[in-house]
């Protein structure tokens, strides 16, 4: 059994790691650079070593580094968390030449996955339908032409190596195929180092379902069902729920027995996710493989009853799997929001800074995974994220509520976040009666960014003006962080004992 572990991640995903391997009685150890040096992973660890300048490519994403402190502290096994080298097959490879357990796939699983015309091959081969398209990249615009008059306008032109919905262009006539691959080109090299780009047919109103699977190195591969995660902006995901308002039982169970098959035809081993895009008559194609522990796992968590990175830890130190896919189901409803320091009113622009109060939700049925405190800078170098409140009830109208109401309650100044913005999703009656896709945002955004008449938002706004005004007059206090603050908690701020002292 693996006794040590060393966490090569910050931030909530660090410090979720760390819990669970602190209920397995295991010995953490975080790393952290400059800009992490107060940061909460660094100060929940057992053990915390520095590994370089606060840029991720001379921290987080230094391999030798991290595998020369996982050698000098006698950690057995490295957790990657999500992002930096989570899906990197050579730090999976790395981590296997310096005898320490890699808590993930190996690196060919990572690498017919990870990139995504290999992936898209492979799976053509093992039987799982994948979105129409090219299974070669496109070297030549002509070609591209001829590939887009055969499967029809209109597609998606897709960086081979791309993640965190970058390197992806919709192209809608065939006039704009030219300038749609030499963004998703240029945009692709400098994000992953790789310009490659295919082609794929774009999918019409389309939800993002995906499966979380759960494969040992025995050959046992289960599927733990879906998220739905069509709440989606700029491709990427801001509001994950199961199960799904869309598929049917009948559909669920043809998934996940995909899903299953997808994840035996690459020899998987750990935790990953099948990622499909639906059309609205419920046809499923594959997407691509997360061969990592995915941002939106909690809500797996609570409807499964599942600890997955437990299970993550138990298969990479060889146990079969316990749970079998029989006994296995879906209880409840739960809702994910991830909260980003951003600002929704200027185009969603990240909002770092110092944290002046915070008041996380609790309560029945409401979890709460983040990082940040008061008096905490949120650095500019990495994810805007800074937390994931998860709340779950029997049924989806009672997890929506109970979603409100955690919202309400959470209060954080200091910084822009984008906590107002899902307050306003959970009303949008598109969203509370199930009938969304992943144009769900853009459809809505005028009911989701614009001004509302008789929203208590805007008169809390329009007071926050004048108090902040006020405020400006009296010259000891920082307005700055008043004035910047999210509607609402003015009332918190001038709440606080030294504000008029
Ligand atoms: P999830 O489904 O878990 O949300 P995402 O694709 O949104 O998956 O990625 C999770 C995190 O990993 C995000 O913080 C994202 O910025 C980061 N990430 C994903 N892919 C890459 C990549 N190829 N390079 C760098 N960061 C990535
Ligand atoms: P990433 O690796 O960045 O997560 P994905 O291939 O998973 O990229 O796609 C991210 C999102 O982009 C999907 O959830 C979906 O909303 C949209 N998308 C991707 N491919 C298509 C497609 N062929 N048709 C319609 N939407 C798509
Ligand atoms: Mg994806």
């Amino acid at each position: 059994m693996i006794k040590k572990v060393l966490i090569a991640n910050r931030g909530e995903i660090a410090v979720r790691v760390i819990r669970s391997c602190r209920e397995m009685g295991i010995i953490t150890v975080a790393v952290y650079s400059d800009a992490d040096e107060a940061s909460m992973h660094v100060r929940y660890a057992d053990e915390a070593c520095y590994i370089g300048p606060s840029p991720s490519t001379e921290s987080y994403l230094n391999m030798d580094k991290i595998l020369e402190v996982a050698k000098n502290c006698g950690a057995e096994a490295i957790h990657p968390g999500y992002g930096f080298l989570s899906e990197n097959a050579t730090f999976s490879q790395k981590c296997r030449d310096h005898n320490i357990i890699f808590i993930g796939p190996g690196p060919d699983a990572i690498r017919s996955m990870g990139d995504k015309i290999t992936a898209r091959k492979t799976m053509i081969a093992a039987g799982v339908p994948v979105v129409p398209g090219t299974t070669e990249p496109i070297r030549e615009d002509v070609k591209a032409i001829e590939v887009i008059r055969e499967i029809g306008l209109p597609v998606m032109i897709k960086a081979s190596s791309g993640g965190g919905g970058k390197g992806m262009r919709l192209v809608k006539k065939e006039e704009e195929v030219e300038s749609a691959i030499r963004m998703a080109r240029s945009e692709a090299a400098t994000a992953f180092g790789d310009d490659s780009v295919y082609i794929e047919k774009y999918i019409e109103s389309p939800h993002h379902i995906e499966f979380q699977v759960l494969a040992d190195n025995h050959g046992n591969v289960i599927h733990l069902f879906e998220r739905e995660c069509s709440v989606q902006r700029r491709h990427q995901k801001i509001i994950e729920e199961t199960p799904s308002p869309l598929i049917t039982p009948d559909v669920r169970e043809a998934m996940g027995k995909t899903a299953v098959a997808a994840t035996k035809a690459v020899n998987y081993s750990g935790a990953g996710t099948i990622e499909f895009i639906v059309d609205e008559d419920q046809n499923y194609f594959f997407l691509e493989m997360n061969t990592r522990l995915q941002v939106e796992h909690p809500i797996t968590e609570r409807v499964v009853g599942v600890d997955l990175v437990k299970e993550m830890i138990r298969i990479a130190s060889g146990e079969p799997l316990r749970l079998q896919q029989e006994d296995l189901c879906q209880d409840g409803h739960a809702i994910e929001c991830r909260i980003y320091a951003e600002d929704p009113d200027n185009n969603f622009m990240p909002s770092p800074g110092k944290i002046a109060h915070i008041t996380e939700p609790k309560g029945l049925g409401v979890r709460c995974d983040g990082y940040i405190y008061e008096g905490y800078e949120i650095p500019i170098h990495y994810d805007p994220m800074i937390s994931k409140v998860v709340c779950w009830s029997r049924t989806r109208e009672g997890t929506i509520a109970r979603m409100k109401r955690a919202l309400y309650e959470y209060k954080i100044t200091g910084v822009k976040t984008n906590i107002r913005f899902l307050e306003r999703i959970m009303d949008c009656m598109a969203f509370k009666e199930g009938k969304y896709n992943t144009q769900f945002i853009e459809q809505n955004q005028e009911y989701l960014v614009g001004p509302q008449q008789g929203d208590p938002a805007n008169e809390d706004r329009a007071i926050m003006v004048i108090f902040a005004d006020y405020l400006r007059k009296l010259s000891q206090f920082e307005t700055k962080v008043i004035a910047k603050n999210d509607s609402a908690d003015w009332k918190i701020t001038g709440r606080k004992k030294n504000l008029f002292t």
